[in-house]
This record gives C-alpha cells, sequence and structure tokens, in this order.
C-alpha cells in the first residue's frame, strides 16, 4: 500500500488521501502539486473551488485505511481494553490471532512491544502489510497456533480474538504476570459463557467482568440534534479476566 504524504479536510471533516498524485473527490480534483506546495494548516482548493485543509497524517488518519480481512476489532472496544487494563509504554502485550492486525497494530501505538500469533500465511500477510504501512517497529508475527503455547513471559495483557480462547487459558497463565489481563473477544455469548467458566477454575485466575459496548454517535445541526439514523451494529462481546495468583 502507497504512504499516504498528506490528508485534505472538507468542511465536513472529510478525510481524502494524497499519496503523490492527483486528488479526486466528488468536491473536485485537487491538484498534486497545489498540495505538494502547501504546508500544514494552509488551504488547497478543488477545480470547483471547494476548500480543503490540508495536514499531516497522524495514526489514527493511517490506521483507519489499514486492510480489513479478516473482521477487525473496532476501536471503541480496544480503547475500552486499554482503558481497564492500563496498557501503556512499559507493557509487553500478546494478541492471537492476528487476522488483519488491527488489534496488534493499535496496541502497537501505545504499548512497548507486541507479539501477535497466527496460523493463517493469508492473514498472516495481510497483517504484516499493515504493520509496515504503520511504520511500526515494535510488531512482531508469529506464524503459531496459540493453543500450543505461547514462548513469551510477563505479558501485561493476552487479548484473544479468535474461535476458542479457553484452549489458550493454560499458556496464557504461564505467560502473563501476576496482576496482568487476559481479554477473550468474542461476537457470541456461548464463547464468552465457555471463557469464563473454564477461566473459574484456574486458582491463578479472577473473572472480573463482562462488557459490551455501544457507540452512538449523534448529529448536531441547528436544533435538529439526534442519534444518526445509521446505526452502528455489533461487534463483540469481552471478558476480563486477571492473573493475581502464582
Ligand atoms: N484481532 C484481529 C482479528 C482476529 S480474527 C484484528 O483486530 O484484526 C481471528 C484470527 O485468529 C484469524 O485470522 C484466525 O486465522 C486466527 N486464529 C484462529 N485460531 C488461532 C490459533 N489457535 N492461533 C493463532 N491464530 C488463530
Amino acid at each position: 500500500m502507497e504512504e499516504i504524504k498528506k490528508i485534505l479536510v472538507n468542511k465536513f471533516g472529510k478525510r481524502f488521501y494524497y499519496r503523490g498524485s492527483d486528488v479526486h473527490t466528488k468536491f473536485g480534483v485537487i491538484k498534486a502539486e497545489d498540495i505538494a506546495n502547501s504546508g500544514d494548516g494552509s488551504i488547497v482548493k478543488s477545480n470547483t473551488n471547494e476548500e480543503f485543509f490540508i495536514i499531516s497524517p497522524s495514526f489514527v488518519d493511517i490506521y483507519r485505511k489499514i486492510r480489513r480481512s479478516p473482521q477487525i476489532i473496532p476501536s471503541k472496544d480496544l480503547a475500552f481494553i486499554v482503558a481497564e487494563t492500563g496498557v501503556n509504554k512499559e507493557s509487553l502485550v500478546i494478541d492471537a490471532g492476528s487476522g488483519s492486525g488491527a488489534s496488534a497494530c493499535f496496541l502497537a501505538n501505545l504499548a512497548k512491544e507486541v507479539i501477535t500469533y497466527e496460523i493463517r500465511e493469508d492473514f498472516l500477510e495481510i497483517a504484516k502489510e499493515n504493520i509496515q504501512f504503520l511504520n511500526l517497529k515494535n510488531v512482531s508475527i508469529k506464524n503459531k497456533d496459540i493453543y500450543e503455547g505461547i514462548d513469551e513471559r510477563d505479558a501485561e495483557l493476552i487479548l484473544l480474538d479468535l474461535p476458542e480462547p479457553w484452549k489458550a487459558l493454560d499458556s496464557s497463565i504461564k505467560s502473563l504476570k501476576i496482576g496482568g489481563f487476559i481479554v477473550a473477544y468474542s461476537p457470541t455469548i456461548p464463547q464468552i459463557s465457555d471463557f469464563v467458566e473454564e477461566a473459574r477454575k484456574k486458582n491463578e485466575l479472577i473473572v472480573l467482568k463482562i462488557v459490551e459496548i455501544t457507540e452512538r454517535e449523534w448529529e448536531a445541526r441547528e436544533r435538529k440534534v439526534r442519534p444518526k439514523s445509521q446505526a452502528i451494529g455489533h461487534s463483540g462481546f469481552m471478558a476480563f479476566v486477571r492473573k493475581v495468583g502464582k
């Protein structure tokens, strides 16, 4: 994927991406040379006289353009995981499976290091591409089945976004530091239920909570202030478990 060099933002907050050539939008065409010669905060005009602000891309601008296959964990859920676990620049995070690498990349932007496990080589390639696209240096991908073990020790967080997260419990207990968290992310409640029941059988673990996060965006224009009609669908449930014993 080609590097995003600049972002163009119109008055509605819509973002357009400059990758070195002319930018075609439904608000007209913006010439590459006009963008290349403008610094951050300047205004460029399209051939139909629409105005766009120029900004340098930040992590979130590039992140929303990553390749998505398979389904990624949405930011609302990843942000909640960060809030609950306190993952920070000293943390080692284990992520499985990599899938598109979205959760691995999101967490790598905040953590010290992320190791992500994936069994399928085709997905591994997509994740690799996304890591490069975001220019992240602290993510490593392992082509391994996480149910068979985790090589790393002293992890702060283990994020399990795969069909049978309970199968990774024993290896997660070995890999986590005391006080570290396991988060199982699943689209259905039977998976969460099986995970939580298995986790309760482990002396080292306590089950903290099961959560679903809903995000409802509103529109606000004059007195028309109401939720947007287009609803965001269901993503997944999260079970939070903490290692408290040896
Ligand atoms: N969290 C990812 C999406 C993960 S999709 C994101 O935000 O982009 C689930 C992935 O888990 C799939 O790619 C699947 O191939 C992988 N997977 C399933 N079982 C696995 C296992 N035992 N070990 C490692 N990866 C596994």
